[in-house]
């Protein structure tokens, strides 16, 4: 498998440390409001990862669920998120944490992603925590200011390598670094944030600093490698996450350990909206909910995402899920006539072998999903395959696809207007009477009325122009 490491900004062949088992963090969910789509996508990029290193070799794949720490500024100034959410929904954090997240789960099974081995939160590792922290405090990487313990970046050399120089140069000379401020360098973070002196925090521990709480980024280094070791093969997120995230947990991993934090850095492009940035705090986002309330599967969703490469924007909009509704039921019409002609007769040949080769060689191409799904469209329509390989194929591409291949397209929820309902009924009375040209004057007067009608063997069936 090739896969496209930020850290070497190129491909390369993925090599695990241990064939016996490939190990993969990805960053989870903070939950204080639902997710949106755009963080799904981020999370089905990280699900097909999860399927296609499983072809090859066993997984543990672990994920967090950030239940404290996130704060709404990455300067590690203003409110935990999860405080806000409870703040805006008159509830305590913890109940906050606790909904948002079951919420999060039934969002990422609809859309058929795996569930990670490992779910761990952060507020179950609080102990983990702290003792990074001290680890790194012994070893001089930390100094304290009248609001928490930092992390001193212009110790640790490496600090731009994730990122590359220039930008990290850009976002240093870009922070406006407040007069109050008593951060040492622009790119320092907090490790342990004190809570106020003003305000009761609901979410708050002892340690040996002073009551408070973690920053946002001990929290997946110590978590990965708590549950990894201290390398770890693959490390997921959204490209949102390199610059200040996954390079802090570089930083603090690597001074802790004196080892490689990561092997290779696999990062998701975002989902965008004609009209800009999908975001949770913005209030611009669409959630499965809104996609379910408006008439669409949830895996129209995992479908359109397939069609686009992890590394490219996406941009949304409801033309595209239509164009994806109507795709993904013709492909499940013609792989359920597949499996109605094949019968019991599937087994595996040298053609289905070789055309599975040539989907997989796609997914281990850097995951080329919209690779596979040509491959797979190629199948369906192939002349030279017999439907019983056919469906040998598809089985086999839907433990990767998994988008319910075989699922018989429901009846498009077509509305029918009386007049094109009293016009189908007519020729349906029509055909009874085997009076073809009627029946074709009345396909027409349908067509103009903006209904496409065909003859099966159940009966008629309407679909919108
Ligand atoms: P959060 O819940 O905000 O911590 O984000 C969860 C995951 O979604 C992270 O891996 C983010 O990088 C990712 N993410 C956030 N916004 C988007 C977006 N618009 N498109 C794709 N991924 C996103
Ligand atoms: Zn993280």
């Amino acid at each position: 498998m090739r896969l496209y490491n930020t850290a070497s900004r190129r491909k390369e062949i993925f090599t695990p440390q241990n064939i016996k088992q490939v190990t993969m963090y990805c960053c989870g969910p903070t939950v204080y409001n639902f997710a949106h789509i755009g963080n799904l996508r981020t999370y089905i990029f990280e699900d097909l990862l999860a399927r296609t290193i499983r072809l090859q070799y066993p997984l543990k794949h672990v994920m967090n669920v950030t239940d404290v720490g996130h704060l709404v500024s990455d300067a590690d100034d203003g409110e935990d998120k999860m405080e806000v959410g409870a703040a805006r929904e008159g509830k305590s954090a913890w109940d906050i944490a606790k909904f948002y997240e079951a919420k999060f789960w039934q969002d990422y099974d609809s859309l058929h992603c795996t569930r990670p081995n490992v779910v761990c939160h952060a507020t179950d590792h609080i102990a983990e925590m702290i003792a990074l922290v001290k680890t790194l405090e012994e070893k001089g990487f930390t100094y304290r200011t009248s609001d928490g313990i930092y992390y001193d970046t212009s110790k640790f050399p490496r600090y731009d390598a994730l990122v590359g120089h220039a930008r990290i140069s850009g976002l240093q000379e870009g922070a406006r670094v407040e007069k109050s401020d008593e951060k040492r360098n622009p790119t320092d973070f907090a490790l342990w944030k004190f809570s106020p002196k003003d305000k009761k925090r609901q979410m708050e521990w002892d340690s040996p600093w002073g009551v408070g709480f973690p920053g946002w980024h001990i929290e997946c280094s110590s978590m990965a490698m708590k549950y990894l070791g201290h390398t770890l093969d693959i490390h997921c997120g959204g490209v949102d996450h390199i610059t200040i995230h996954h390079t802090n947990e570089v930083a603090q991993s690597e001074a802790a350990t004196g080892q490689k934090y990561v092997n290779y850095w696999v990062h998701g492009e975002f989902l965008i909206l004609r009209s800009g940035k999908m975001s949770k705090s913005g209030g611009t986002f669409v959630t499965v909910d809104v996609l379910k309330e408006k008439g669409y599967e949830p895996l129209v969703y995992r479908y359109l995402c397939l069609g686009a490469h992890y590394r490219t924007q996406l941009e949304f909009s409801y033309e595209s899920m239509d164009t994806a509704t109507k795709s993904l039921a013709n492909l499940r019409k013609l792989a359920c006539a597949c499996a109605e002609q094949a019968g019991q007769t599937v087994q595996e040949t040298e053609k289905s072998r070789a055309w599975k080769d040539k989907f997989t060689a796609a997914m281990q191409d850097d995951l080329n999903a919209p690779k596979a799904l040509a491959v797979t469209w190629e199948v369906v329509r192939s002349d030279e395959l017999t439907a019983a390989e056919k469906v040998d194929f598809l089985r086999f591409a839907d433990t990767i696809l998994a988008i319910d291949l075989f699922k018989q397209p429901t009846q498009d929820k077509v509305e029918i207007p009386a007049d094109v309902a009293a016009l189908l009924q007519q020729r349906k009375e029509a055909r009874s009477a085997k009076n073809w040209a009627k029946s074709d004057e009345l396909r027409n007067a349908i067509l103009a009325a903006g209904y496409v009608v065909k003859d099966t063997p159940q009966g008629q069936e309407i679909t919108k122009k």
